[in-house]
């Protein structure tokens, strides 16, 4: 695997877990970033990356693929948070893990009940690029069959 190591500057601000009242450090997009920006997090939501839309096709390539599949099924509709969060999981793993564009959760006891927003600032820090040179790598079918299988485990983990 190719070693990336471009990063993304990017303000942390100081978050609390409702639930257990861990408090831990998030990164946010500025109110200054373009739509197309994503912050994505690994499955515990201690870790984080970037990804932008902007410079490349990755986005629409299986956003395309979504709307392919979901024609040849009947009835089946995708929210937009799914969406973002099916194409997510096409982009590479960063050491083994993968990031996807998830609702920010306690990196302690895993809760979604969670406050930030502009909290107390804690610094700007350094956060990976994530690429999607494996999905490139795939020809057509490869990427439909790619797809397919995240679509099929969102819709039975996740289910609306
Ligand atoms: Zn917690």
């Amino acid at each position: 695997m190719a070693k990336n190591k471009k990063q993304y500057k990017i303000r942390f601000f100081e978050a609390k877990c409702n639930k257990c009242k861990n408090k831990f450090d998030m990164p946010l997009l500025s109110d200054f970033s373009s739509y197309g920006e994503f912050i994505v997090r690994n499955k515990t939501g201690s870790k984080f990356a970037y990804f932008e839309t902007l410079t490349n096709s990755f986005w629409d390539e299986v956003s395309n693929i979504i709307d392919e599949i979901i024609r040849n099924k009947k009835n089946s509709r995708i929210t937009i948070a799914k969406r973002q969060r099916v194409i997510s999981k096409c982009l590479d793993k960063i050491n083994d893990e993968q990031f996807a564009i998830d609702k920010p959760i306690c990196p302690k006891c895993k809760s979604k009940d969670i406050n930030y927003g502009i909290g107390h600032p804690k610094g700007v820090k350094r956060i990976p690029y994530v690429s999607f040179n494996e999905f490139d790598k795939m020809n057509k079918l490869e990427k439909v069959e790619l797809v397919e299988r995240i679509l099929k485990n969102k819709l039975k983990t996740a289910p609306n």
